[in-house]
């Protein structure tokens, strides 16, 4: 799923095509796609508003409308936006459609239907987005923005001091901070030499310090980089680069940049997690409780019959997995091109 460094792609790729356009209508080709389920009212609320500005916040596309109103764009698993001309043919997966008053379109284009378009009004005292019904804030919830430059360390240490729990579901949780999901949390703890089930409660300061400056590192050197085209991942500019340069994340078996020892994938909470289990350790208070959820990860493996061959190099890989993931790789490539490629931009 895209995280924060795609989205901004998306959002900063958007800004010179959007800005100024005004939009004529909408066409919702998939009602589940908006969030009120009601295409009338949507295409009502959006027509003849211009875009002010295009922005993000937390996972989402922000692009902000004329008269006090925004739109919220959640790409979820496979969303990609385009600005296209109105003649271009639109594919099937196109799912919402913004016609725009100087003859181009911005099209949501997504496979697999988990994203979401939202219209809000914005309150005229607090400024916050809000649900036309009821009044409540749309990021009420949502935690600091780990790239502002007002997010200290001292804030970072305030809210992991408060938390309980273990590290990789806390990183990817939007509350705690926005923006940060499976890629990027394995590769800041990584970097940080922290194992994905440390509890919070057993940093020690140094270890705090090194998890904010790798979380904030590594999103920054993404969002340069474009974001990880993994999947269905591209922007209206074109793929990124991040994904050559990640250390952990889908390097399953793979020698570990700093020791050598292979990557490990564990599931927490049924996401993938990749760690190296020689440079991350736990610490003896946290081995405890985490060697029961690894050792139900083993056994699992072991149930399923999975072999694990020993390469000639002392790595461990699964060559079905490899050749999977490989086939997987080629594949998301082929089918961004091909929808950049529809999708003329
Ligand atoms: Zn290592």
């Amino acid at each position: 799923m895209p995280e924060l460094p795609e989205v901004e792609t998306v959002a900063r790729d958007l800004r010179p095509r959007l800005v100024g356009a005004t939009i004529v209508g909408a066409r919702t080709n998939w009602v589940r796609t908006l969030r009120s389920q009601d295409p009338v009212a949507f295409a009502d609320g959006v027509t003849g508003r211009s875009v002010d500005a295009v922005g993000r916040r937390g996972k989402q596309v922000v692009v902000e409308l004329s008269g006090e109103a925004a739109l919220t764009v959640h790409l979820k698993m496979t969303g990609q936006l385009f600005v296209v001309p109105a003649d271009l043919p639109e594919d099937p997966y196109v799912r919402l459609v913004l016609e725009l008053a100087d003859g181009r379109e911005l099209r949501f284009r997504d496979i697999r239907k988990f994203g979401k378009i939202g219209l809000y009004g914005r309150d005229p005292v607090t400024g916050e987005l809000v649900e036309e019904i009821g009044g409540r804030s749309v990021f009420a919830g949502v935690g600091p923005e780990p790239l502002d430059d007002a997010f200290a360390l001292r804030d970072f240490r305030r809210r992991i001091r408060r938390r309980k729990g273990r590290l990789k579901p806390l990183l990817t949780d939007q509350a705690f901070l926005a923006g940060v999901g499976n890629i990027y949390a394995d590769e800041a703890l990584w970097r940080a030499r922290l194992h994905p089930l440390r509890t919070a409660s057993s940093l020690r300061p140094p270890d705090e310090r090194r998890l904010y400056e790798a979380v904030r590192q590594v999103l920054a050197q993404a969002v340069e980089a474009r974001g990880s085209s993994i999947d269905d991942y591209t922007a209206p500019d074109g793929d990124g680069s991040m994904q050559e340069r990640l250390d952990v994340y889908q390097r399953t078996g793979e020698p570990c940049r700093r020791c050598g020892h292979p990557i490990k994938r564990i599931v927490i909470g049924a996401r993938s997690t990749h760690f190296c289990s020689f440079c991350q350790r736990l610490s003896a208070a946290d081995r405890k409780g985490a060697v029961a959820i690894l050792r139900s990860m083993t056994g699992g493996a072991r149930r399923r019959g999975r072999r694990w061959t020993q390469l000639d190099d002392g790595r461990q890989t699964d060559p079905d997995t490899t050749a999977r993931m490989e086939r997987t790789r080629r594949a998301a490539a082929t089918r961004r091109a091909a929808a950049r490629a529809s999708a003329g931009s």
